[in-house]
């Protein structure tokens, strides 16, 4: 049996518990990225956080169908593409092909069904069709085919829109052909060679919300449980989305709307022309895709986030603390043969803690917290005398972390690897290279041999200054990324 857990439904504005469809299964789309450009840390976040979304649904136990699509038929990108002189459809592919390398390194699982707008043209004309046939849509002279907003009655329900309030100042006059100046294209006359199909109009291409109904309808169904995207999508792409879907199925379309924050840059959004974009090419060229999950698990999903200049860096040093505390916690457990585990750091204990924040609206910024604070906890442990009880209780500890991080998409890899690639990535940001450690180190080695214990103090502050912490050890001294860990 799954958990029980409780979603905010956009189209309810209430967290409710989730009640899936098929007992034990959830069937869930999540908009794509539109394919004309590299990703940027922005639709990363939409990303990361949907992966999660899908983790945790697994871990609490069900099963799920995932699908992600990828819009490769738009203005975007023919006009893109026209500059490079490529056909649309060869640039689509070439970004298509990158992201999902930028995908893999930031730890995202590939979708169950990934379709592409290209490849789904037999069923939108088939869907526009039903829609004609069932009057909410109707064929222009020029083979434009708009959707007749005014025919749906409840148009606007997610957005909480009213279809008086969305005319605009300009009454009366209406665009073209179409009936309504509210009404929106579900197909585009058009030549563009290779991004353009013969259909009952004539030639041409979609518009950009009726993909999306078709490509949710093919994979999941009349009826599904979870929609999802960013905030900036709610109106109007979903909210046309449901008036398409259920006037052509002439059923409900998704229970559940959930929908991600937005991200800005020191307050800015991000954008080419502000010089403030940093795709995940560029991220990934310094950093490990782990830090940016673990930056954004720190929020809840619902919240809009502001990145400052030491947010990554902030990133960087809690990862390097997570897989410090995961490798002691391995050593310490092969120590002995190991005995009974510890009560009060009761493995058990911590999973229903995670369980109890992420089941509630996927609150992955508090189950971080509680994990934060058991990993705290877990430093007693390595403080102990050795025993069997110490080993088994880090033992039982480090896969508790692997298990409940793990679903953050964390801790993949293997520890002494990532501390070593962090320290070094680490060290400019802090302005010390691992030369000037190392010569540190034996100066107050020096120090102390020469019982000269004010000097020895000194050079441990000043590094201490500079974020590295002595580590004094039977072995000899080593040292680490500072991190108080709270
Ligand atoms: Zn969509």
């Amino acid at each position: 049996m799954a958990r029980e857990i409780s979603i905010y439904n956009t189209l309810t504005g209430k967290k409710e518990r989730f009640v899936p469809i098929k007992p034990n299964e959830v069937r869930m789309y999540a908009c794509g990225v539109t394919t004309y450009d590299h990703y940027h840390i922005g639709h990363a976040l939409q990303a990361i956080y949907f992966d999660i979304i899908r983790n945790y649904l697994e871990y609490a136990g069900y099963k799920v169908t995932y699908v992600r699509n990828y819009t490769d038929v738009d203005d975007k990108i023919i006009a893109r593409a026209k500059e490079r002189g490529i056909s649309p459809l060869k640039l689509s592919q070439d970004i298509i092909t990158s992201s999902e390398e930028d995908m893999a390194a930031i730890g995202c699982r590939k979708a169950d069904h990934a379709p592409k707008v290209s490849e789904s043209i037999p069923e939108i004309i088939a869907m526009v069709e039903v829609l004609i046939k069932n009057e909410a849509a109707y064929a222009t002279k020029s083979g434009d085919v708009y959707y007749r907003v005014r025919a749906k009655q409840d148009y606007g329900k997610l957005s909480n829109r009213k279809i008086e309030d969305l005319l605009s100042g300009t009454r009366n006059i209406v665009e073209g052909e179409k009936e309504d100046e509210l009404d929106f294209a579900l197909w585009k006359a058009d030549s563009t060679p290779e991004a353009s199909w013969p259909s009952p109009w004539g030639l041409g291409r979609p518009g950009w919300h009726i993909e999306c109904s078709a490509m949710a309808k093919r994979y999941l169904g009349d009826h599904f449980d979870i929609h999802g995207g960013g905030r900036d999508l709610v109106f109007p792409h979903h909210e046309n989305e449901i008036a398409q879907s259920e006037s052509a199925n002439k059923s409900k379309f998704a229970n559940v709307w959930i929908h991600n924050g937005l991200l800005t840059i020191e307050k800015q959004k991000m954008s080419k022309s502000l010089g403030n974009q940093i795709t995940l090419k560029d991220f990934l060229k310094n950093w490990p895709g782990e830090s940016l999950r673990l930056a954004y698990v720190q929020y809840h999903y619902r919240s809009n986030i502001d990145f400052q200049k030491d947010t990554f860096i902030q990133a960087h040093k809690r990862l390097f603390y997570y897989y410090s505390s995961i490798q002691a916690l391995d050593l310490a457990g092969k120590e002995q043969a190991p005995g009974k585990v510890i009560e009060k750091y009761s493995p058990d204990q911590i999973r229903e803690k995670f369980h109890e924040a992420m089941g509630d609206d996927f609150n992955s910024s508090l189950a971080l917290g509680e994990l934060n604070k058991a990993i705290k906890n877990a430093s007693e442990v390595l403080r102990l005398k050795n025993s069997p009880e110490k080993s088994a209780t880090a033992t039982g500890l480090a896969k508790i972390f692997r298990e409940c991080l793990g679903v953050f998409g964390l801790l993949s890899h293997p520890p002494q690897e990532t501390l070593n690639y962090l320290r070094t990535m680490i060290l400019p940001e802090l302005g010390i290279t691992e030369l000037e450690i190392q010569k540190a180190m034996s100066d107050r080695k020096t120090a102390r041999t020469d019982k000269n214990f004010a000097r020895s103090d000194e050079i441990r502050d000043q590094l201490a200054q500079k974020g590295i912490e002595l580590m004094d050890t039977p072995a000899g001294t080593d040292w680490k990324i500072k991190y108080d860990g709270a």
